[in-house]
């Protein structure tokens, strides 16, 4: 893989870098944002810091939220100013506009090292049109553009692909990393490979599960979106949620075929607002119920083939993680993943909130910031935010 990456920029004193980052982090009503949701920022330091020492002044540019071109005050970046401030133990200015008359003095009389954050990207509504002339003013704000906001690499926006036809750019840090493990599970992955694959809908994993088919020893699926498949496969599955329009997808994948597992027993209720369940086997699910989350059956089974496998990529969680009962399924998987020596690659919002609730980020070989980012990339699409910066894969 080769990757145009900030390391090699050689004298970046006193230049002004735009930095693009993804900040977009849940602030709570009284505009803060809770400890455990910083991961984000926190992951991005590395690149910020790197750019300070070198001295280089670093114009952030981050977005919060869909505020759909117009200004909101509860999605300003201030709480996010702030909580980078006390990360790095420093002082950043933060600009209440994304460019006005005084915004290009500021940047210039801003000294190497030094921070300024320019406002909500996303105020501006050019920004999701991915317009030109909004991508070149961006640009003229800097000298090199750097990405390190993996988790909307896959938008056709003005911060994020536009702007790199008008400055030269490259991987922040966070993003190289991203790249780095994520490839090695597509292009050159440790075997065995087993892929697990949860969450809600299948349409939106039907590529993810058909490509790692073609790569992967395991896929092995949980979570809602499995119950699809079980149906298909012709097991009943009460009045589970199914997208029948995927029912013609799905037949065309070899089921029969060992290398795809669907779970065997799961925790059942009457409705979605249950807070316990009961548990039984796949195959004796009644009409009047759901299935919430995997078995002790099924997690045997996938631990089984995680103890033998090199390698693991995990996106989705298993069950309605939102209910802790039906959040065990999920909690076991990560148990488990948290003590293989296999090489673990995790990724998707939910399923990292419950590895953070558990405490076992650091069990994880690689966290992916990116949710929809991640199962793009792992589909094998161009994300039109490497543009310039992923030169290759191989
Ligand atoms: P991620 O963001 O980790 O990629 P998704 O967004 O695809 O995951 O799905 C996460 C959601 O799926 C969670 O809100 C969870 O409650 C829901 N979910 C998973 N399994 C089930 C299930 N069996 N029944 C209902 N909802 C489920
Ligand atoms: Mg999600």
């Amino acid at each position: 893989m080769r990757v145009r990456s900030i390391r090699e920029l050689k004298n970046i004193k006193n230049k002004r870098i735009l930095l693009r980052v993804d900040f977009n982090v849940p602030i709570s009503k009284s505009g803060k944002i809770d400890q455990n949701e910083d991961y984000r920022i926190v992951q991005t330091l590395p690149t910020i810091k790197y750019l300070l020492k070198k001295k280089a002044k670093v114009v952030i540019l981050a977005h919060l939220g869909r505020p759909g071109g117009k200004v909101v005050e509860s999605l300003r970046l201030d709480p996010v100013a702030i909580r980078l401030s006390q990360l790095l133990k420093k002082d950043i200015y933060k600009s209440d506009s994304i460019i006005d008359k005084d915004t290009l003095k500021n940047i210039d009389s801003l000294a190497g090292g030094n921070i300024l954050m320019l406002e909500n990207i996303r105020f501006d509504k050019r920004e999701e049109k991915a317009d030109k002339k909004f991508a070149n003013e961006l640009a003229g704000l800097g000298d090199i553009y750097v990405n390190d906001a993996f988790a909307v690499c896959h938008r056709d926006q003005a911060s994020v692909s536009t702007i790199q036809n008008h400055l030269p750019a490259y991987a922040g840090l966070l993003l190289e990393d991203e790249l780095k493990n994520l490839n090695s599970a597509v292009i050159k992955p440790f075997k065995p490979l087993t892929v697990i694959i949860g969450g809600a809908k299948i349409s939106t994993k039907i590529k993810l599960i058909q490509r790692f088919l073609k790569i992967s020893d395991h896929v092995l699926l949980g979570g809602a979106l499995a119950n699809t498949v079980l149906h298909v496969m012709g097991v009943s599955v009460g009045k589970s949620l199914v997208e029948p329009e995927m029912y013609p997808v799905i037949r065309k994948i070899k089921l029969t075929d060992n290398q795809l597992r669907v779970p065997v027993d799961g925790l059942l209720a009457k409705n979605y607002q249950a807070k316990t369940g009961r548990l039984d086997a796949l195959a004796d699910v009644r009409p009047d119920e759901l299935i919430l989350d995997i078995g002790p059956d099924t997690i045997k089974l996938y631990e089984k083939i995680i103890k033998s496998s090199k390698m693991i990529v995990w996106n989705g969680p298993m069950g309605l993680i939102e209910t802790p009962f039906f959040a065990k399924g999920t909690e076991s998987l990560i148990k488990i993943l948290a003590k293989t020596k296999a090489y673990t690659v995790v990724g998707g919002g939910e399923s990292v909130q419950v590895i953070r609730r558990l405490n076992l980020e650091k069990k994880f070989n690689f966290i992916s910031t990116g949710g929809g980012a991640m199962l793009e990339f792992l589909e094998g699409k161009k994300l039109p935010g490497l543009k310039k910066i992923l030169l290759t894969n191989k």
